[in-house]
């Protein structure tokens, strides 16, 4: 025992001394000898369109790897602001040209590759990860769920994702202060919240004589739909709006259960009481910064990091304290936190089908997942960005206070989300202030996330039926959700047409298809 503790000691000795010596005259990451490769990439993301080779972080990688990227992006100069086309436009813009650059990194590209990749666009990864790249490897056979989740139908992977890091987003936030004005608790059940939001309507708590309170509002209206959890209904099953949900082994839509008729039922009551902002499906993306810079938002669920920045507004309006509180328990007496992060996302990057070095571009992909790399991929460049202390990365002070955290990144080119890369929460805690920490905390102890479904591929026969059949199924729950908030019908009475007529629009047939795909890929 004695010896081995020793050898541990000395190995760590020696691991040390190796990572003191300047990594440019180590070597040890570099990909080939002599003449730098070139490969070509393609990156699309709305924040940032191309990719800039002056980056640092590409600079960086190119000093470590010897490997040089080359920006040959189509289709950079579209922007689009709708919620859900992503740039998959720039990616069809780019197969339409006939060349698939080396590379290919973009947003929402996971559907993209698994759907061109079978078909000779882009090259199976599975051989040339288990070849060639020991980090992804070694990745991948500890989270077989993610290897599972990102394979295509024919069990081949296509891209390397995006997998972000820490596990909580959003979170209910209220008030605290006009709480305690009004002589309230924190609510912790469904009831306790209405009377809260209730007496936010009627008792004035921002003192200026008028019943002008918003009790309830939210950036995305969804996220009043995300509500019907206080009920025991789902609004969805992962991050994204309105998806599928994983119960007991099989897939479900949310919009057709029970309990999101009882969670719909009472949030129309709600809405027709003043409970919940009457612009909730309109005022969109800017409603926390106007509702709270006003005084008169209550209470919403949102994401933690951005949402306690706003007690900064203690400056200016008397005793302001906005803060997170745990999801109340629902009618059944469950709390749960429906938003996460999830471990998983459909951006990242893949190699064009027609690259002729894929075993040096596995192995730039895997030096991301090295630690060298995964630093650079989120934290900068050392001495440019951030210092090692104590063995972590800790930014420089002049580069928190350059402005958002997030922006600075993407400028020098890390946190790219076009990148396949393995985030590191620590970037973020950082500059999370204490109320965010707090919350977090709070959230922590209860343990309130539930799991999350993560995906599935089709083949081709699947996504016909699902192609043919999901918009406007979709559109349709949409439509009825929207009227029944706003008091056009009434849940309870129609729940049985609705039903009949989500199978009419073939609800039946994708949730078969989305069963089939679904047991392929997860109950190997
Ligand atoms: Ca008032």
């Amino acid at each position: 025992m004695k010896k081995l503790l020793f050898t541990t000691a000395v190995s760590a000795a020696m691991a040390a001394a190796v990572t003191t010596t300047p990594t440019l005259a180590d070597g040890h990451l570099q990909i080939v000898k002599g003449d730098p490769l070139e490969l070509t990439i393609q990156m699309n993301h709305a924040r940032y369109p191309v990719y800039k080779e002056d980056w640092p972080v590409e600079q960086k990688a190119r000093e470590l790897t010897n490997v040089h990227l080359k920006d040959v992006t189509v289709g950079a100069n579209m922007r689009t602001d709708s919620e859900n086309t992503g740039k998959t436009e720039a990616l069809n813009l780019m197969l339409a040209s006939g060349t698939i650059p080396d590379i290919v990194g973009s947003s929402r590209i996971k559907d993209f590759v698994n759907q061109f990749g079978p078909e000779g666009a882009f090259l199976p990864l599975n051989d040339l990860i288990d070849e060639h790249a020991p980090n992804l490897k070694k990745f991948f056979a500890e989270r077989p769920e993610i290897a599972a989740a990102i394979s295509a139908a024919d069990g081949n992977m296509y891209y390397i994702p995006y997998l972000p890091d820490g596990k909580y987003g959003r979170a209910y936030w209220i008030r605290t202060d006009w709480l305690k004005k009004l002589g309230l608790e924190v609510p912790e059940t469904v009831e306790d919240y209405e009377k809260v939001l209730r007496a936010f309507k009627t008792q004035d708590p921002n003192g200026n004589g008028v019943a002008d309170e918003v009790p309830y509002f939210a950036r995305q209206w969804p996220e009043l739909i995300r509500l019907v959890t206080l009920w025991d209904g789902r609004s969805s099953g992962s991050d994204t709006y309105h998806d599928f949900m994983v119960v007991d082994g099989k897939i479900e839509h949310p919009y057709a259960g029970e309990g999101y008729r009882e969670g719909i039922k009472n949030l129309a009551r709600w809405q027709a009481e003043g409970l919940v902002d009457a612009e909730i499906f309109t005022r969109g993306s800017s409603a926390r910064d106007f509702l709270l810079s006003e005084n008169l938002g209550g209470s919403t669920h949102d994401w933690f990091a951005s949402t306690s920045g706003y007690n900064r507004l203690a400056s200016e309006i008397d005793g302001f304290e906005f803060k997170a509180m745990a999801p109340p328990a629902s009618i059944s007496g469950k709390r749960i936190e429906e938003h996460r992060r999830i471990p998983i996302k459909p951006d990242g990057w893949a190699i064009g089908g027609t690259n002729k070095h894929p075993v040096e571009t596995i192995k730039y992909f895997d030096f991301f997942f090295t630690e060298e790399g995964r630093r650079l991929a989120n934290f900068g460049v050392e001495g440019m960005h951030y210092d090692m202390i104590d063995g972590k990365a800790i930014f420089k002070q002049e580069f928190l206070d350059a402005g958002p955290v997030n922006r600075s990144l993407y400028q020098v080119g890390s946190q790219l989300q076009g990148r396949g890369y393995f985030q590191d929460y620590g970037y973020e805690i950082q500059w999370s202030n204490e109320f965010a920490l707090e919350g977090i905390e709070l959230y922590d102890q209860g343990d309130y996330l539930i799991d999350q479904f993560l995906g599935v591929a089709f083949n081709a026969d699947e996504q016909k039926v699902y192609d043919r059949h999901w918009g406007s199924i979709r559109d349709h729950m949409l439509e009825r959700q929207q009227s029944w908030i706003l008091g056009n019908g009434d849940v309870e009475a129609d729940w049985d047409d609705y039903m009949a007529q989500l199978d009419k629009l073939g609800l039946s047939k994708v949730l078969e298809v989305m069963n089939s795909a679904y047991k392929r890929q997860y109950n190997k």
